[in-house]
This record gives structure tokens, C-alpha cells and sequence, in this order.
């Protein structure tokens, strides 16, 4: 029998650079599955529906909720995200290293609901840094990142709930770092 694989939760204040991160580790390990959230928000500029996300409203995201369908699911700047439970059910059991980019509430609930997840946080190298890169991104506008810096200061006093920091001063030495942690088999 596959031994279930080991499911890796990366959470982080927006703009940390978890997708950068999620994407060096894949280029370099194809095996290794990332979880395709469902969410209210509205798709970015070059956001494909099934790809980044699967975009549903309000209405779709309460039936999965109240179907028991999402592993866990929380409220972030105004939006529901969740994570579709079969799919890492899945994965797991068929023994392929997973990831979740979710955050810091549904962290929290992934770790209650799998105790043996890891839970890694990634962290800017400063507020500074991250402020820079959230505005620099040209994804938001001003108030709507003014709100994600103001999560971002909650999410990040609560690192030391995680089991693992890693500080994205450099994607590619963060992905080497992800990948270890992963005990990704090559
Ligand atoms: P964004 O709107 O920038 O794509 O995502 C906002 C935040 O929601 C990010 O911190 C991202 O990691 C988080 N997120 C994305 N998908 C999920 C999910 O399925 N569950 C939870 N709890 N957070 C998510």
C-alpha cells in the first residue's frame, strides 16, 4: 500500500511570495500537487477559472460549506477561500507530496482537522519589504491594500504557531528550504 504522503500547508501575509515560492518548487518537482482553492473574489486580470482558483459565488461556496465538501474554509479582506477536501483526500492516499497556499484561519483549521500536517510560514524579510511588494504588485488598490497589510501584521504575529519559518529574502533559497522541508522524494 502507498504510505499517505505528507501534506504541507505554506501560509503567509499577501504578498510574501508564496505563489513565486509554490511555482520554483514545482518547476523543479513536477510531482508535487497544489491544491486549487475555491473562492468568492473576483478573477484578477489573467486569472483563468479552474487554473489559480475556481471562482464560484456566494451561494455555490455556502452549498459546499454546507456539504461538508471544503477541508477548510475562511473569510479573507471581504472574500470566502476554501480548500475542496476530495481532492487532497486523494492525493494523499495515493502517496503525492500536496500543498495548500492558504491562510493564517485556515491554517489553523487544516492543523485540527490533519494534526500531522506541516504548517510552514513564510515570512518577508520586513513589513517594509512586504508593503513595497504589495503596492509594487499593481494587483490592489490603495484601500484594498491597506487592508491586506493590516492582516498582514495579524498573520504575522501568530508565526510562531507554525512549525517551520522560512523568509523569502530569495525565492530560490526559499523554494530549497520548502522542498527539504517537504522531504520530497526526488
Ligand atoms: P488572494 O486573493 O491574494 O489570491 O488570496 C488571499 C489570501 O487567501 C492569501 O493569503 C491566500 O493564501 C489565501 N487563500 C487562498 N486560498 C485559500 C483557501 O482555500 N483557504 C484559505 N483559508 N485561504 C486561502
Amino acid at each position: 500500500m502507498t504510505r499517505p504522503a505528507r501534506l504541507t500547508v505554506l501560509s503567509g501575509p499577501s504578498g510574501v511570495g508564496k505563489g513565486s515560492v509554490i511555482a520554483a518548487v514545482r518547476r523543479r518537482h513536477h510531482q508535487v500537487w497544489l491544491s486549487v482553492s475555491v473562492t468568492t473574489r473576483a478573477p484578477r486580470p489573467g486569472e483563468t477559472d479552474g487554473v489559480e482558483y475556481h471562482f464560484v459565488d456566494d451561494d455555490e461556496f455556502a452549498r459546499m460549506v454546507a456539504a461538508g465538501e471544503l477541508l477548510e474554509h475562511a473569510s479573507y479582506a471581504g472574500s470566502s477561500y476554501g480548500t475542496p477536501r476530495r481532492p487532497v483526500e486523494d492525493k494523499l492516499a495515493a502517496g503525492v507530496p500536496a500543498l495548500l497556499e492558504i491562510e493564517l484561519q485556515g491554517a489553523r483549521l487544516v492543523r485540527a482537522a490533519m494534526p500531522d500536517a506541516r504548517l510552514v510560514f513564510l515570512a518577508p524579510p520586513s513589513f517594509d519589504e512586504l508593503a513595497r511588494r504589495l503596492t509594487g504588485r499593481g494587483t490592489e488598490d490603495d484601500e484594498r491594500v491597506r487592508r491586506r497589510l493590516d492582516l498582514a501584521r495579524i498573520e504575522m504575529a501568530a508565526e510562531d504557531e507554525f512549525d517551520d519559518l522560512i523568509v523569502n529574502d530569495d525565492i530560490e533559497s526559499a523554494a530549497d528550504r520548502l522542498v527539504a522541508l517537504m522531504e520530497i522524494t526526488p
